[in-house]
């Protein structure tokens, strides 16, 4: 989820709010300023219904944040990094780097939220009870304690991406003592509740509910398309797990010197050898920058005889770095935030002993099945069926048999 806007920082923790919100916060002010409260609490000036709406969003979205910081702090004292938190439409996402080593971790991290909504149900309805003389300003308090209770409620449905999806995998890897297929099954209840949700919406819509189904609709198709992806990250991580660097990258790959020009590196290079990806090196074999054909192409035809590689490549700071002997899994989501998603293997001394592109990790996932020690000791049970050895080999793209040949 992008951040739009930066709130600021929290613990560490970045707070952003995505421009979506503004939709939310404005159905809710509308709602409940032109609908729900002049109705329940007739007699007040328009201006007070306003002040109500606009203190009840601001309010609901700062619970929203507690919740959603609750999670944030207990993943940082189980030692994951939290880089940001982003408020959106359907509500918040905390980023969390890693993913917990333990049960209990899994556990405790999604749990604290909708415990933190249940708190802030507390507050605001013991608000209302000590506001009772005010019945709007008591119905506004009384108002967030409900959405908090739903918030704290939906979320502890045993269906991942939500927190109670997170507790029924903890308890599953727990009880199986194998993560993967504990992550699989509360992902795929998860894509159930999301189709159930969507069904559910349609009855709503077809009925007369417009507005309230196409909601739920949404959230369903928000719930598959998420749950889906869960899934097939943790058999990404199955398939992965015990698999190092130094295995799938291409080594001695073809370098360049920063001073050739770009023309210069087309005609020795790219016509002949079809690689995608030219590191720049210096005479001591030092790493510095990338050179893609995606960057060769964005030089206009009449400058390429002037311009140098240099002033093309990406910066070394912003190329992920790595070492042969680490794990790929960990490697993978430094890659995905990188701008030309290609990583590059470092010796000790900061010499370039390898590459690692897009074609290498398919390839590893590919070939993953074939390595001769099993990466992953468990029996994997029904939920894993399909070996990823005997996944269809797909077509070579024209030229990536070449590439392949060139780069190892
Ligand atoms: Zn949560």
């Amino acid at each position: 989820m992008r951040s739009s806007f930066r709130l600021g920082r929290i613990g560490g923790v970045v707070v952003g709010l995505n421009v979506s919100v503004l939709v939310i916060v404005v159905i809710l002010v509308a709602g409940l300023s032109l609908g729900q409260f002049p109705q329940t609490f007739p007699g007040y000036p328009t201006v007070a219904y306003v002040l109500a709406g606009v203190g009840a969003a601001v309010l609901f979205m700062a619970s929203l944040l507690a919740h959603e910081l609750a999670h944030a702090l207990v993943a940082q004292r189980n030692g994951i990094e939290v880089p940001r938190i982003t408020l959106w439409l359907l509500g918040g996402v905390a980023e969390l780097r890693n993913e917990p080593r333990t049960p209990g971790a899994d556990l405790r991290i999604a749990v604290v939220g909708p415990v933190t909504s249940f708190v802030c149900a507390v507050v605001f309805g013991a608000l209302a009870l000590v506001t009772g003389a005010v019945p709007l300003v008591a119905g506004m308090f009384g108002y967030l304690a409900a959405v908090n209770v739903l918030l704290a409620v939906f979320n502890l449905i045993p269906a991942a991406p939500l927190d109670g999806g997170r507790v029924l995998r903890a308890a599953l890897w727990s009880r199986w003592g194998d993560r993967v297929r504990a992550a699989v099954t509360a992902a795929r209840a998860g894509r159930v509740f999301g189709y159930v949700l969507i069904a559910l919406g349609f009855l709503q819509v077809v009925s007369g509910l417009g507005f309230q189904g196409l909601w739920l609709v949404l959230i369903g198709l928000f719930l598959v398309n998420a749950a889906s992806a869960e899934e097939q990250q943790a058999q990404l991580g199955a398939t992965l797990h015990g698999v190092l660097v130094g295995e799938v990258m291409s080594a001695r790959p073809v370098t360049a010197s920063p001073d050739e020009t770009v023309a210069g590196l087309i005609d020795r290079l790219v016509m002949s050898r079809r690689l995608s990806t030219y590191p720049l090196v210096a005479a001591d074999g030092r790493f510095l920058g990338l050179v893609t054909l995606n960057r060769l192409r964005q030089v206009r035809p009449e400058a390429r005889e002037t311009t140098r590689l240099a002033d093309i490549a990406c910066p070394p700071d912003q190329v992920p770095k790595a070492v042969p002997d680490e794990p790929l899994l960990g490697l993978l989501p430094r890659m995905n935030g990188a701008a030309d998603g290609r990583a590059v293997v470092l010796g000790p001394s900061g010499q370039l002993l390898g590459l690692l592109t897009p074609s290498d990790i398919s390839r590893a996932i590919q070939t993953a099945g074939l390595h001769h020690h099993d990466p992953y000791p468990h029996p994997r049970g029904a939920d894993l069926a399909v070996p990823p050895q005997r996944l269809p080999e797909p077509e070579p793209k024209p030229g990536e048999r070449a590439q392949r040949r060139t780069e190892v």
